[in-house]
């Protein structure tokens, strides 16, 4: 019997696939687990304003901003949907990733439609809606028995095509500074001036505001921009209570990593860019790791130093035996225990925190003479390269890292901000380039005692 030969078909022209994802309202945890996947597995990102880019840290693609903020470029819809397609075209696998859900006031519908048209495959993950997350996070049930059998999304934009439906709670999406066209079209319809209203803005961020009224009451206010913001209407309202279960819980403003003390359970972290960023000095990382025979000793100061360092061997195809003939130390318990994850149990390490006890760590482990090499940031740590060159050691650093170079500055707003962790002096001296003062309401957590320095030096006290 003679078998088949298998042979590959044509080589056709490999199309990419476009997936059409939902971000959710803003908390990152409210990303479901498809939409995480094929993110992980994305060659480009797509992303637009509503999508906040502390959620794409984790992913290596390429990230493109489509959205409209003042700075960046202003994409129209149809540049985006051609954008999308050039890419797909190239064979790669685009996510289009967008704020809440993509059929949702989102323009998914419009995309696909494109895509439909260049042949190219697609699937469209869903995500949970901004009235969704508000709903949750402000608890205010959109339909609740006796009290609300029916729900209504609608825009707020453009004002002259506002509806009200006929429903027991209806959404506004689109309601910046239109607040009070809507309400007055809702009163115009006969509703009520006791109809209970709630704007809910940042739903699901740890900037979350909640205002509710009456119909009535919230039409003699001020005007005001609300953005993101929903108006929703109707009686279920009534359950609100000010302090809700989201508001209770502690917003800690971290910079750098989070430590264990604060478990997600129990704590909203707002990262601030400090410490978490890639940005090595490429050419001299292939340069240390081919050469890495002419040192003797590694030496790490923190878990950055660390995860970049290695990253970067694996991607230049080698691994921990590369390392085998130098002696590694490190500045402190944590960054052993961040080494031993890449299976390396270190020579040396301080065993209480403070850097100058480094050169008497060296003289007790008779380490003189050693030709280091000093993974970290850009700036040098001029105090640790100082200790290290005691008893005649040459120090090369090497910057695996760099601090807060991420483009995102969105400035916290410190009002909702309840405790800040500072990681390290130099994210307290990049606080204070965007912060004159730290309210006193706020609690403040140094890492060590060099932060605790630092913070008395930058803010007094
Ligand atoms: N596809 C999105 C909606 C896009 S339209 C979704 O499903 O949620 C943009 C509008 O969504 C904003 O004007 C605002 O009304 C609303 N929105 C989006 N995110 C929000 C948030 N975190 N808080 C309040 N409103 C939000």
């Amino acid at each position: 019997m003679t078998g088949s030969i298998h042979t590959e078909p044509q080589a056709a022209a490999k199309r990419g696939y476009v997936y059409i994802a939902g971000a959710g309202p803003g908390d990152p945890e409210l990303l479901t687990l498809k939409a995480d996947r094929v993110l992980r597995g994305a060659d480009v990102i797509l992303f637009d304003d509503l999508v906040l880019p502390q959620m794409l840290e984790p992913y290596k693609a390429e990230k493109i901003y489509t959205g409209k903020r003042k700075d960046a470029h202003h994409f129209a819809q149809d540049e985006i949907n051609q954008e999308i397609v050039r890419h797909a075209l190239m064979g790669k696998t685009v996510v289009r990733l967008k704020g809440g859900d993509p059929f949702i006031f989102g323009r998914g519908g419009e995309e696909i439609e494109t895509l439909r048209q260049h042949g190219i495959g697609y699937e469209i993950i869903p995500g949970i809606t901004a009235a969704h997350g508000a709903s949750a996070y402000s608890e205010i049930p959109l339909t609740m028995r006796k009290v609300s059998s029916s729900v209504a999304f609608c825009t707020g934009h453009p004002v002259n095509s506002i509806q009200v439906p006929d429903t027991d709670t209806i959404v506004y999406y689109m309601v910046a500074s239109n607040v009070h066209d809507v309400l007055d079209k809702v009163a115009a319809s006969g509703r009520s001036g006791e109809t209970m209203v709630a704007v809910v803005q940042n739903a699901t961020r740890y900037n979350q505001r909640v205002i509710t009224s009456t119909l009535d009451e919230f039409r003699k206010r001020e005007k005001a921009v609300y953005s993101p913001a929903l108006l929703i209407i109707g009686q279920n309202i009534s359950q609100y209570i000010e302090e809700n279960w989201f508001s209770r819980k502690k917003k800690v403003l971290m910079t750098g990593e989070a430590p264990k003390k604060y478990p997600p359970a129990d704590y909203i972290t707002v990262p601030f860019p400090c410490q978490q960023v890639a940005g090595a000095d490429l050419g001299a990382v292939k340069a240390c790791i081919e050469g890495i025979d002419r040192f003797s000793m590694l030496f790490f100061q923190n878990r950055f130093a660390v995860r970049y360092f290695f990253k970067y061997l694996f991607e230049h195809g080698r691994d921990v035996r590369h390392l085998a003939h130098l002696v590694i130390c490190t500045a402190n318990r944590s960054v052993a225990s961040a080494l031993q994850e890449y299976g390396i149990i270190p020579d040396c390490c301080l065993d209480r925190e403070g850097v100058d006890a480094i050169a008497a760590m060296l003289r007790k482990e008779e380490l003189t003479g050693q030709r280091i090499l000093l993974s970290g940031a850009e700036h040098v740590d001029e105090l640790v390269a100082g200790q290290l060159r005691e008893g005649g050691n040459e120090v090369t650093p090497l910057v695996v890292y760099v601090h807060g170079a991420q483009d995102q500055v969105e400035k916290i707003d410190l009002d909702f901000i309840d405790e800040i962790y500072f990681a390290s002096a130099d994210c307290v001296k990049k606080f204070r380039g965007m912060y004159d003062a730290i309210p006193a309401r706020i609690a403040v957590t140094p890492a060590d005692e060099r932060t605790a320095e630092e913070m008395r030096r930058q803010f007094g006290g």
